[in-house]
């Protein structure tokens, strides 16, 4: 049986923060993960920004942590060595109603500690960015965008060289006290844990209930997306967004993201479907109708992917407010930190969440600082972002990084060699795609993937049969058609 000082339940951007910062102290970490990845919820569905935190009510815990987060975000990139851009972002309005609720947004914002807003006419605006959409907005210049898989991988990573270990494919399907211990059923085994920390995101309400607290009620916020190609990438430098609503939501807004491409999105509509993924012809009409206010390069030759995300968000049943991150411990669940209720901005408010959940175990019991902790992850160097010079002598170190494997995304095999022995040891086509971005460009994966998967076998030593593209059960290949000499 494995056995841990703290087991965490869920591998999002939250279990992978929580963890990365438990990694500091002294403590045997297990993560339990059910997918065979981090980050294969919600943490790499939604748009990657850095929020500001303007539209959170101030004294709340989401307020609290974005505008931390927001703050700290610099030196955690730098640590972490993941792309980061401090774009600012563009609230654009139309209307006096637009306006009124940009100004009502900016005040609360100011009362939360976000520093710099002002208010730009639309000549300043288009100084700012000439393809932004609106009459007027608010520049907000703390606003940033990230990926939110590699963000999520490199907290993990770093974790893991620090002493954690994930459970991947593990999903928790009961817990139970025996003693001072909790037993974890997994559909693989048995975990024993002294605590257990819920960052189950859309089930953390049955992970809740299975320690004991309530199952906190939850609605699903469904949001659709389309990406566009690094080509209408070159139109859009900084992220625009619609006016909020009365209640501080935003509709469709058009984002670049740190690799060049633009996402469009998303809406939001209530689903009820906790993994509902799907993306539906009607939603992205709509898309398309109001990407084109905040973006005038939104095309549909520039297409290249869709996919949804769902906001998990915690609400009263009687009076259906939406409420504020749940992070809860107590004495009448002993050894237990739960997190619930941690929908958007969830990635801007990871490690600042987590922070404050290590902070409910050091109340209880010393954790002992690791004196070798290193904060630093060195990841993947990225072929495409070398300069001419590294890249003579990178080919020259690894003739591999001579050899570019997805063309769309100047991915070369050294790059993909290095994923496929990531520290997690994930071995699906999707985790390569990940950590690499091969398959993520304009042919989305229609010349590399086979070359990937050919790749994952040699260095694996598996069988074609046995690679998987991201789920437990998802083979890509059933059999031979022809033999081929
Ligand atoms: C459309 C959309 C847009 C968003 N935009 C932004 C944004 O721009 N900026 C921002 O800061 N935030 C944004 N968010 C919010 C952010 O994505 C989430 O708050 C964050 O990803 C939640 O992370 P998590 O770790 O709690 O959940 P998840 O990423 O869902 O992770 C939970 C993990 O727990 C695992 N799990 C569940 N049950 C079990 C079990 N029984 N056993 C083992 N494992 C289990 C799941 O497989 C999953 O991997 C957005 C969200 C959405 C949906």
């Amino acid at each position: 049986m494995k056995e841990y000082d703290v087991l965490i339940i869920g591998a999002g951007v939250v279990g992978c923060a929580v963890a990365r910062e438990l990694s500091r102290y002294c403590l045997r970490i297990g993560v339990a993960e059910k997918e065979l990845d981090v980050a294969c919820g919600n943490s790499s569905r939604n748009t990657g920004m850095l929020h500001a935190g303007f539209t959170y009510k101030p004294g709340s815990l989401k307020a609290e942590c974005a505008v931390e987060g927001n703050q700290e975000f610099d030196r955690v990139a730098e640590e972490l060595n993941i792309p980061f851009k401090r774009t600012g972002k563009l609230v654009v309005g139309f209307t006096d109603h637009d306006r009124e609720n940009i100004l009502k947004f900016k005040a609360i914002g100011e009362q939360n500690g976000v520093r710099g807003m002002r208010m730009v006419t639309k000549e300043e605006m288009k100084e700012i960015d000439e393809h932004a959409g609106g009459e007027f907005a608010m520049y907000v210049p703390s606003s940033g965008i990230l990926d939110p898989m590699q963000y999520t991988i490199a907290l993990a990573e770093n974790a893991a060289m620090n002493g954690a270990e994930f459970l991947l494919g593990r999903r928790v399907t009961g817990i139970r006290r025996e003693g001072e211990r909790y037993l974890a059923e997994t559909d693989k085994e048995t975990i024993s844990s002294r605590w257990v920390i819920n960052c189950a995101g859309m089930y953390a309400p049955e992970i809740s209930e299975m320690l004991g607290y309530p199952k906190y009620p939850t609605k699903g916020f469904k949001g659709e997306y389309f990406v566009l190609d690094k080509k209408a990438g070159k139109f859009l430098g900084i992220p625009v967004y619609p006016a909020p609503n009365d209640k501080g939501g935003f509709m469709t807004h058009a984002t670049p993201t740190v690799d060049g491409n633009v996402l469009v999105g998303p809406d939001s509509y209530i689903t009820e479907g906790r993994e509902d993924y799907a993306v539906t012809k009607e939603h992205m009409d709509g898309l398309i109708e109001d990407g084109k206010k905040m973006f005038d390069h939104m095309d549909r030759s520039y297409f290249i992917r869709n996919f949804a995300g769902i906001r998990w968000k915690r609400y009263d049943p009687e009076t259906g407010e939406i409420l504020d991150f749940l992070l809860e411990a107590d004495d009448a669940h002993p050894c237990t930190v739960n997190l619930v209720g941690i929908e958007s901005p969830g990635i801007t408010c990871a490690l600042p969440l987590a922070r404050r959940a290590v902070k409910k175990l050091a109340e209880k019991e010393e954790l002992k600082p690791r004196e070798d902790f290193d904060p630093r992850r060195p990841g993947i160097r990225r072929f495409s972002e070398m300069t001419r010079e590294e890249r003579t002598e990178a080919v020259k170190a690894d003739p591999d990084y001579g050899e570019i494997v997805c063309r769309c995304e100047t991915v070369t095999r050294a790059e993909i060699r290095q994923a496929i022995h990531n520290p997690l040891g994930v071995c699906t086509v999707t985790g390569i795609k990940n950590r690499t971005r091969a398959t993520m460009g304009r042919c989305q994966g229609g010349y590399c993937e086979t070359r990937i998967t050919r790749m994952i076998e040699e260095e694996l030593g598996i069988a074609p049969e046995e690679v998987r593209y991201s789920k437990e059960g998802g083979y890509l290949f059933t059999g031979k058609v022809r033999d081929v000499e």
